[in-house]
């Protein structure tokens, strides 16, 4: 294992922004977790592990510790019967390599989350989900070096507190458990009608007829494609902010005011509002900020593009813009879905 020194930590965000990481270890193995986090420990350096970066924004100052980047490799099906399957795999494992293997044997259960950048380690911490499914629903178990036993755990799905894109492990015990690798229960069948509604919309108007988990893939990659940049090519996290959860009482008053609103009956009396359609009733719709040379994404205003800016704090400026704006004209608080990390 070899600790880097001063890496630029921009290059691991997909917002390409932020400064310097003290000190920089890649993982192959589950035991170099350990062995990193001693160092750490013995050092009295803050330690946090990290994937591809497609959720964090690190700060202009860096961190001023030790940053693990997770690497760890493997992939294990075990095949209970001709319908059920349990994949394991390892945490450093590119997320939509394993959807995409996934799908090919026939397996159902996360085809629907196609082509969400990062790693498979990250998946657990937001429950990541799109297009009706999220990883909670198929997650039997995450396997964890736990910072706090110093030993390595193998948690259940019912232990992991998922909800809406969130967890334990971003909440309560944030950085306390590095995920090593996970486990998931798929099933050879086809996913169900009604879909979530773009991918209802997509598949009658292409007049698909058949829901295997691969045509589903496809039509998912075609979706995304078609509305989010590519992070390779535009630097970007994904969807900025997360899409707010108000009361009936809240979404009624919003109602009444803006009668176009878009928004999900969530159910226990909540509605869950599209964060997209806030910014473009606020004005922010594929707006280019010469400010901050920040923008938002023209077919997706909850996507916020580095186009030119120098540092974090441009970032920090133009989201707090938007935030300000919505809450003025909509009085709904936004929150960011990426994490902000520094110190
Ligand atoms: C274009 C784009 C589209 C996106 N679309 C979606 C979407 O549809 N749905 C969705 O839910 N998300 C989406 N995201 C967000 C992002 O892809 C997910 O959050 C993804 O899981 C992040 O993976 P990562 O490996 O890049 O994690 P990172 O950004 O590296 O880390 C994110 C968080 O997880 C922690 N972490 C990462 N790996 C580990 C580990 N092994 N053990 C412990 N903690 C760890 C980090 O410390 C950090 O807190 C999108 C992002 C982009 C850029």
């Amino acid at each position: 294992m070899k600790f880097k020194r001063d890496v630029s930590l921009a290059k691991h965000s997909t917002m390409r922004l932020g400064g310097p990481a003290a000190y920089l270890v890649e993982v192959t193995k589950r035991e170099q977790v350990a062995e990193a986090v001693s160092f750490a420990d013995d050092n009295n350096l803050p330690v946090v592990m990290i994937g591809n970066g497609s959720n964090i924004i690190w700060s202009d100052g860096g961190f001023r510790g030790v940053v693990i980047v997770c690497k760890i490799k493997y992939y294990d099906e075990f095949k209970e019967n001709d319908f059920n399957s349990y994949v394991t795999v390892g945490s450093g494992e590119n997320w939509d390599s394993v959807v995409a293997r996934t799908t090919k044997s026939g397996l159902s259960g996360i085809e629907a989350m196609s082509l969400i950048p990062g790693t498979v380690g990250a998946t657990p911490i937001q429950n990541v989900g799109a297009y009706g499914q999220e990883i909670a629903d198929t997650l039997v178990s995450v396997e964890a070096y736990d910072r706090q036993s110093k030993s390595f755990v193998s948690i259940p799905k019912i232990d992991c507190r998922f909800g809406y894109r969130t967890s334990r492990f971003k909440n309560e015990d944030k950085h306390r458990f590095f995920i090593t690798g996970i486990t998931m229960h798929l099933t050879r069948s086809t996913m169900v009608r009604p879909f979530y509604q773009a991918l209802e919309d997509y598949v009658k108007t292409n007049n698909i007829l058949e829901y295997s988990p691969e045509t589903i893939r496809n039509a998912v990659m075609a979706i995304r494609r078609s509305k989010m940049p590519d992070p390779a090519e535009v630097a970007n996290s994904g969807s900025f902010f997360s899409n707010p959860i108000v009361s009936a009482a809240e979404f009624k008053t919003i109602q009444t005011k803006f009668p176009g609103v878009v928004a999900w009956d969530v159910g226990e009396g909540k509605y869950k509002l599209a964060a997209g359609w806030l910014i473009e009733q606020a004005g922010y719709r594929g707006v280019y900020d010469p400010e901050t040379g920040m923008a938002t994404w023209g077919k997706q205003a909850m996507v916020l593009v580095n186009q030119k800016a120098k540092s974090t704090r441009d970032l920090l400026i133009f989201k707090q813009k938007i935030i300000d704006e919505v809450s003025k004209k909509m009085g709904v608080n936004l929150v960011p879905e990426p994490e902000y990390i520094g110190g």
